[in-house]
């Protein structure tokens, strides 16, 4: 096991941790909490604490670079800035993809490869759209009159997001919010807080003006103010459908726009002519990537019945082979999860399904092999469940995957769909007719054929049903961060 005390030496991880608002770095009005690395269960530092007077000044700075600079008209400095910050975010990426691996338990290797990859191409991909956001001219119905169309930004944009990629948010978020014109008000979770912080650094550092990116933090009552502040126009929410709709009760008073990027109860549907060993492989790491705590996690598997009990033997030799341990091993595949109190909720989903009958094929108990102290939970093969239990209908946010078996099409996409969630969605089939009829059918936001959790900068992400509203990625994320507004101008009779 890597030397996480040395590690967080050499990140100088335990000096005093600052917020970005107004262009200052300063410490928390509230004082400052713990925060765990879960790999060890161990203090690894401390974080401010938002007060009430941090959120108000964070939101009256980015007020002021909204309002009372050339930010929001000035395209050419935004895709400048943002070009440039990208590339010294680059230059920090190990220590990035560090912090993360200490602070919340990504893989060190998936940090690196998806989660600073992410945040960087987002940057520069969104700066690249600055010259290219259009209005359009309407066609004349009226002699002497032009009606144009502008995409405007919104102004001060609240980000609260979760724990489980930071460095992905810190991307998907800030790049299409910044490269509109909109300034931002920025709340990690408390439970992965770090990368935001030293983002916030290195923003100063990049020559981002006073007042554009803000970062506090502290815990969900942070986020609460954001929301009811009045001076925030949008929200842009990555988490939980539980506070998500504390969130649009607390933004009903200001009728503010929400973003919502939510949970998920993903089907992943294995038809008989697959090809069955990668397809196991593909659904397993579908559901157990990011030890389970993906919101696209391909967490219900529906298997075609002729093929279940030998799929189901794969998919366990699949999990037999992940290396469950320390995030900075290079051949780990589940670190640990987020925390005691996760650890526990996991188990108790596990537990409670064996005590109403389910078959357990896989996992279950806590894994030997792991670092002591830390949070580990063994990837969970569940089987002969009920479908309206709990471990079969909620989030578990954690390694536990339930597989059903199925006879026909229509059957499956039933089944598949009989859920409040709707985020995404696998189809495994070399017949092209049923991966396009259910690639339709299934009610999701993303559907991957033959393959399971591809998520490129350019496509539009986001939920159907309770996964959410909005999208992120691509141009969706140009809309979502820009309002339109229609111009009429009467050229009088000249
Ligand atoms: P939570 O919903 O618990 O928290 C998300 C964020 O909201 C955190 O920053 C949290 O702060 C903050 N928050 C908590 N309560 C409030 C409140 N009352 N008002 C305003 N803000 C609040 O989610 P988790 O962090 O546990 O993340 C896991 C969830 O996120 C899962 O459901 C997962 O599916 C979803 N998710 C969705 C993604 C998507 O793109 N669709 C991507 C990744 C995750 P704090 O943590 O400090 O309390």
């Amino acid at each position: 096991m890597a030397d996480h005390d040395n590690l967080a030496r050499e990140l100088n991880v335990a000096r005093p941790w600052k917020m970005l608002i107004g262009g200052e770095l300063r410490h928390g009005g509230a004082g400052v909490f713990d925060t765990i690395d879960p790999t060890t269960g161990k203090v690894l530092t401390q974080i401010p604490k938002a007060s009430a007077q941090d959120v108000n000044d964070a939101v009256a700075a980015a007020r002021r670079a909204f309002e009372e600079t050339d930010w929001r008209e000035n395209g050419n400095l935004r895709a400048k800035l943002l070009n440039q910050f990208a590339a010294l975010l680059e230059k920090h990426a190990n220590e990035f993809a560090a912090l993360d691996s200490l602070d919340m338990g990504m893989l060190n290797m998936a940090a690196k490869r998806f989660g600073v990859r992410s945040m960087v191409r987002n940057l520069t991909y969104y700066a690249s759209w600055v010259d290219k956001i259009y209005g359009r001219v309407l066609p004349s119905t009226m002699p002497n009159v032009l009606g144009y169309t502008r995409r405007e930004p919104y102004g001060v944009v609240g980000t609260i997001y979760a724990w489980n990629a930071p460095l992905l948010f810190l991307g998907s978020k800030v790049g299409p919010a910044l490269a509109t014109g909109n300034t931002l008000v920025m709340k990690p979770s408390e439970l992965g807080s770090l990368s935001a912080l030293r983002f916030a650094e290195l923003a100063m550092e990049a020559g981002m003006p006073p007042g554009v990116i803000n970062v506090i933090t502290g815990t969900g009552e942070i986020g609460t103010a954001l929301v009811e502040h009045p001076d925030v126009e949008k929200i842009s929410f990555t988490g939980g459908v539980e506070t998500a709709r504390r969130i649009a009760a607390l933004a009903a008073p200001t009728l503010k726009k929400l973003h919502l990027e939510l949970g998920g109860k993903s089907p992943a549907v294995v038809f008989a002519d697959c090809d069955q060993d990668l397809s196991a492989f593909t659904a397993a790491m579908g559901c157990f990537a990011m030890t389970g705590q993906a919101c696209i996690a391909s967490s219900r598997i529906y298997v075609e019945e002729s093929i279940s009990e030998p799929f189901l033997e794969k998919l366990a030799a699949a999990c037999g082979s992940f290396k469950i341990g320390d995030p900075f091993e290079q051949d780990t595949i589940l670190g640990p999860v987020i925390s005691k109190a996760a650890q526990e909720r996991i188990e108790g989903f596990v537990s409670e399904a064996i005590q109403q009958g389910a078959r357990l094929v896989v996992g279950g108990m806590p894994p030997r092999e792991a670092p002591q102290g830390g949070y580990f939970v063994a990837p969970t093969i569940l089987t002969d469940v009920d479908p309206a239990s709990r471990v079969a209908a909620q989030e578990v946010f954690g390694p536990v995957m339930t597989v059903f078996r199925f006879k026909s099409v229509n059957e499956v996409i039933k089944a598949a769909n009989d859920t409040p969630y709707g985020l995404a969605a696998g189809v495994f089939t070399r017949d092209v007719g049923k991966a396009h009829r259910l690639a339709h059918a299934l009610r999701a936001g993303t559907v991957w054929v033959n393959s399971y959790g591809v998520l490129p900068y350019t496509a539009p992400f986001g939920g159907f049903k309770q996964s959410g509203q909005g999208r992120e990625g691509g141009w969706e994320a140009i809309e979502e961060y820009t309002q339109t507004k229609m111009v009429h101008i009467d050229l009088g009779q000249c």
